[in-house]
């Protein structure tokens, strides 16, 4: 379905990142992954479905960086097409102990490398007629939990954001949509899974169940897998109309 696309996804050697990268990579888009860590293990992923897929190490607190990546993508793959935001760091404190340092990487990482991103790929899509802009947000882009002040305030940032971005592209074929998964079990959550059980002298397994029961009423985690496929549903021709919504797959959280 992807075959004549191409997809730039930031954060993507891990976690939903690279779960989303498989998937648009297996519908026949060609890929450029981003992130830290096994960039080796996500690239032989990768190239499973797309021999030709290359990884890029820019840093997405720096805007130089992102928009060298872009302009990468659009040389080595010949457009960017397909711009998944995705990249994503959490620090959890209460306010007066928030480090400020924490709180300026969460809403660079978080919020402000979606601006540079999309600044830089945009007009190639304007001008190609057809984009796709997914913005990884959250649950935490439509409500609150305490101690997550700079996370809630990036992600409420980037539903703010993909509207405006999706109105000023309206009449045209590029869409912006934001994804807003609740609980995922990547190592972002094991994190605080592993915070929970040392807290709370529980095993692993009790730390997980405590934290969906909190807040997810499927006691279910949203899985990458799950999340990837919505994505390639955004970038069918089914999803033309799309436009500036904020998709919650989160098991009833925001039901409640
Ligand atoms: P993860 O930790 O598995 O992956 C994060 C990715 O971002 C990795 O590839 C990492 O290398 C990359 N990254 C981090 N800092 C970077 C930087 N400065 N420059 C470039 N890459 C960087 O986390 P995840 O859970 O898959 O999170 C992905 C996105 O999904 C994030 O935006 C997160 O906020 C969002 N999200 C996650 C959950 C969840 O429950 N896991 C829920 C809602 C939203």
């Amino acid at each position: 379905m992807l075959s004549a696309k191409t997809a730039l996804i930031t954060g993507s050697t891990s976690g939903i990142g690279l779960g989303i990268a498989l998937a648009l990579a297996q519908n026949g888009a060609r890929v450029m992954l981003n992130g830290f860590g096994d960039v080796e293990g996500a690239l032989a992923q990768a190239r499973r479905h797309d021999p030709g897929a290359i990884h890029d190490g820019a840093d997405m607190s720096q805007p130089e960086q992102i928009e060298a990546m872009v302009r990468r993508c659009e040389a080595e793959l010949g457009s960017c097409d397909i711009l998944v935001n995705n990249a994503g760091i959490q620090h959890v404190a209460p306010i007066p102990e928030f480090a400020p340092e924490r709180w300026d990487a969460i809403i660079a990482i978080n919020l402000s490398s979606a601006f540079h991103a999309m600044r830089a790929a945009l007009p190639g899509m304007q001008r190609r007629n057809w984009g796709r802009v997914l913005n990884v947000a959250s649950v935490h882009g439509l409500v609150a939990s305490v101690n997550k002040s700079a996370y809630v305030a990036a992600k409420h940032g980037i539903v703010g954001l993909t509207k405006v971005a999706a109105l000023e592209n309206a009449t045209t074929g590029v869409t912006v949509n934001a994804i807003c998964p609740g609980w995922v079990l990547t190592p972002l959550v094991q994190k605080q899974v592993d915070a929970r059980a040392l807290a709370e002298s529980v095993d692993n397994d009790e730390a997980k169940r405590r934290l969906l029961a909190e807040k997810q009423p499927s006691l279910q985690f949203t899985t990458p897998e799950q999340l990837a496929a919505l994505a390639v549903f955004l970038c069918s021709p089914a999803a033309d109309n799309i436009r500036g919504t904020a998709i919650n797959v989160d098991g009833g959280w925001l039901a409640q």
